[in-house]
């Protein structure tokens, strides 16, 4: 199956918290294919230098706001129609939800609704960033989109997952009762160049660690597992989803199932490093398990991911060897 480009040239697609890791890279892509896009960014989590090589591009504009605060109206690049909206903004680091939870209950409710009234008002197509953190800690392995989930509501972890579901309820409630042309993404862990080596997420940990030679700080016993996406398959999964006419929710990911302590080992033998293992205290509802059901991606999208994780933490690895 091979689905059609729907936006392209002449098409306007705002992306919010477009200065972030994931939605500079799909920023990038999206001008890549003749799209005038606007990022709008709080730059709470998110970095301008990641979309600094846009800055002369006619056909890229960058907005602070930030979006529970309703979008600025009065920006000309505000002002006019968009033909999509994809909300990217959110903090999404465990360490950030311990931080900054109230921010992120309110990227992931109002900011949702915002964008949503925008996106019906304007007859776009709204593209949300939904997790595979829906799933909470799961029972079913791997995870289907069927499965609904297994997530502590009050947890440490509760703000980012029951935000995204919220967002999620909200973009099915528009799509239902005033026909918003919708599509949900639920993203697996991913990583690439423009993390944050500091951002707390495994792996920018591990690199940053292997290559200042430190030893390599693995939560519980190692034993967890993720899957890992390099952020080029997510990016090509996600505008797949943006061209198609599917609502979702649909699972954006690999299979490529790591312990974290092999991810460890894996990362010092890519890098070079001395760094040894070293095991820490685990966060409290941290999952055991992550790994994406593809079926969907593959027979609605025709999505399949490409770059393998030895590759894809190679180039990583070349990003922060210039940052750490
Ligand atoms: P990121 O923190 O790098 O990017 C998020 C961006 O949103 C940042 O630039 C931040 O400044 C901006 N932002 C946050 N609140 C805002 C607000 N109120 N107004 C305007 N801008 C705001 O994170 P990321 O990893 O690139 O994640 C991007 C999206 O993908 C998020 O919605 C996240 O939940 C989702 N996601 C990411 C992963 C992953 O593994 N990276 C996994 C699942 C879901």
């Amino acid at each position: 199956m091979v689905i059609a480009q729907r936006f392209g040239e002449g098409h306007r697609v705002l992306v919010t918290g477009g200065a972030g890791f994931v939605p500079s890279h799909l920023v990038d892509a999206l001008i890549g294919r003749g799209c005038t896009v606007v990022a709008v960014d709080n730059f709470i989590t998110g970095a301008k230098d990641n979309l600094g090589h846009l800055a002369d591009n006619p056909r890229f504009t960058l907005i602070e706001a930030d979006i529970t605060e309703g979008l600025p109206a009065h920006h000309p690049a505000i002002a006019e129609r968009f033909d999509a909206i994809m909300h990217m903004a959110s903090p999404a680091s465990p360490t950030d939800f311990g931080t900054i939870p109230v921010e992120i209950l309110r990227v992931g409710s109002i900011g949702t609704l915002n964008l949503l009234e925008r996106a019906t008002a304007d007859g776009a197509r709204f593209l949300m960033a939904s997790t595979s953190e829906a799933y909470g800690d799961p029972l079913v392995h791997p995870q289907p989109e069927s499965y609904w989930g297994n997530v502590n509501p009050v947890g440490i972890r509760s703000v980012y997952d029951e935000a995204k579901r919220f967002s999620e309820a909200a973009t099915m409630g528009y799509h239902r009762s005033r026909g918003t042309d919708v599509a949900i993404v639920r993203i697996f862990n991913t990583y690439g160049p423009r993390m944050r080596p500091d951002d707390g997420r495994a792996i920018p940990t591990f690199i940053s660690q292997a290559l200042r030679g430190e030893p390599i700080t693995v939560h519980g016993d190692g034993s967890q597992t993720r899957s890992i996406t390099y952020v080029d398959d997510l990016v090509r999964g996600i505008l797949m989803l943006l061209d198609s006419t599917e609502t979702g929710p649909i699972n954006c990911g690999t299979e490529h199932e790591f312990t974290m302590r092999q991810l460890a080992e894996k990362i010092i033998e890519l890098s070079g490093s001395s760094s040894t293992v070293t095991f820490i205290e685990r966060t409290s509802d941290d999952p055991e398990k992550r790994r994406p059901d593809l079926t969907l991606a593959r027979t609605k999208l025709g999505y399949e991911p490409s770059v393998g994780p030895d590759e894809g933490i190679r180039r990583t690895i070349e990003y922060f060897q210039t940052r750490v």
